[in-house]
């Protein structure tokens, strides 16, 4: 059954990229024939050479047009429109590092970045991955995330809900001998392509499952204070397939820690994550990581390896295209005994509307984090807590999701609903329940 269901998904996959490259052709006939110098192969990108690129750091910017299938390939073809690009990155470390101000061009338009470092991921930084947060210089509703390691430069930034992306191919640049080759694009280059599908199967949210347990932690949230801020500290693992695939995969992992961090923070709860890579090659080796994901990252890292690692939580970003409930994601739930400090999230690929990029992996691992603190999906129907629900909002003509909504959508926010009007309301209040179950969580190991 589950060899033919995955022929029917290749299959579809497949005829949706058939069609793109027909569609594709079709728009880029007039477009190669205006530049006849040159050969085509950047089906995606509708710029040539001379001009800049949509996101750049003016001469610390260069743009590359590759005759590369190898690089499409890398890149998601929901992505309709990219540039390629390569950094100036030793220049670009040393202006971040030392506070310097950094000028970033959307679109044609300058900008003063005002940014800070963040410290909570220290095994990132003694790795020389920094992360960078803040906001536009001068502009309302600006958001800035960079993170930069030694071969990469990953970002989002956000001006009035257009997200700007600097994004990795994680393959060599084969002009240059350390830097990698980088595409930057836009939230309004992306067309969804792939069904909708749940990020997760999440039935365990009752309070059912085990009385006793849920006795004691209803008596823990009580005594905790919701205003504290807790550390909360993450094994972070992944398999010998992501490190293969994308050798930049430690600098993606800290940026999806900082993307969760983001958010997490404002609720006082800091993400400390604990990058473990002695499992890797035992987590490819088995044959059960396909289908069960989750469980079997757990019996590579039981309980009791969690607590020698201080670890309160275990996050397994895995590098397969998973089968588990379909989803592209999973966690034991705050009510599970047995899995409850446990989650795991898809950085592969997916025949769904999920892709391999930053922004969506991001999405799905600060869900499944959330679901670790008790956050629960817009329909929860055996949560007793009415307010602990996602949250969908209107701007700008189209919807939002607050990032516990049950299915994967392009246009996910990654900020849990929350009383404030705008993110939710006192009925839409993932944030609350995360203040309330946090120092249970915390106190795991
Ligand atoms: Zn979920």
């Amino acid at each position: 059954m589950e060899v033919g269901y995955m022929k029917g998904k290749t299959g579809l996959r497949a005829f949706s990229m058939l069609l793109a490259v027909m569609l594709v052709s079709v728009v880029l006939v007039p477009v190669v024939s205006a530049s006849a110098s040159n050969s085509g192969g950047e089906q995606m990108s509708n710029r040539s050479v001379s001009e800049k690129a949509l996101v750049h750091f003016g001469d610390l910017t260069e743009m590359r047009i590759v005759d590369e299938r190898a690089v499409n390939v890398k890149i998601p073809f929901s992505i309709k429109n990219y540039d390629l690009v390569v950094f100036d990155l030793p220049k670009i470390r040393e202006y971040l590092l030392h506070g310097d101000q950094l000028t970033v061009y959307l679109e044609g338009q300058p900008y003063t970045m005002d940014l800070q470092e963040t410290t909570i991921d220290t095994e990132a930084i003694a790795k020389g991955i920094h992360s960078f947060t803040g906001s536009l210089a001068g502009v309302e509703d600006s958001q800035v995330l960079l993170t930069v390691g030694n071969k990469v430069l990953l970002g989002r930034i956000v001006i009035d809900y257009t997200e700007y992306f600097i994004e990795s191919t994680s393959m060599q640049d084969s002009k240059s001998s350390s830097a990698f080759l980088q595409y930057v694009y836009s939230s309004k280059d992306i067309v969804p392509e792939g069904d909708t599908i749940p990020i997760d199967s999440h039935l365990l949210s009752t309070h059912a499952i085990d009385e006793k347990a849920y006795a004691l932690k209803k008596m823990l949230e009580e005594q905790a204070d919701p205003r504290a801020t807790v550390t909360v500290r993450v094994l972070v693992a992944t398999d010998s397939k992501w490190m293969t695939d994308e050798p930049d995969w430690q600098d993606t992992a800290a940026a999806i820690i900082q993307y969760c961090n983001y958010d997490f923070n404002t609720l006082g709860v800091n993400i400390v994550p604990i990058y473990d890579t002695s499992k890797a090659q035992q987590l490819s080796s088995d044959p059960q990581i396909i289908n069960s994901s989750l469980s079997t990252f757990k019996k590579y890292f039981p309980e009791s390896y969690l607590n020698s690692k201080s670890a309160d939580l275990g996050l397994y970003l895995g590098g397969y295209d998973s089968i588990e409930f379909e989803g592209v994601g999973s966690s034991g739930g705050y009510d599970f005994p047995s899995l409850c400090r446990y989650a795991w999230a898809q950085m592969a690929d997916d025949p769904s509307t999920y892709d391999a990029v930053l922004k969506d992996r991001a999405v799905v691992t600060m869900h499944e984090l959330g679901h670790a603190f008790d956050a629960a999906h817009e329909y929860a129907p055996n949560q007793t807590e009415t307010y602990n629900r996602a949250y969908q909002f209107y701007e700008h003509n189209r919807y939002y999701q607050t990032v516990m909504w049950g299915c994967f959508m392009k246009t996910a926010w990654l900020q849990f609903s929350a009383t404030d009007g705008f993110y939710g309301d006192a009925n839409h209040d993932n944030s609350r329940r995360i203040t309330e179950t946090k120092g249970v969580v915390a106190s795991y190991c």
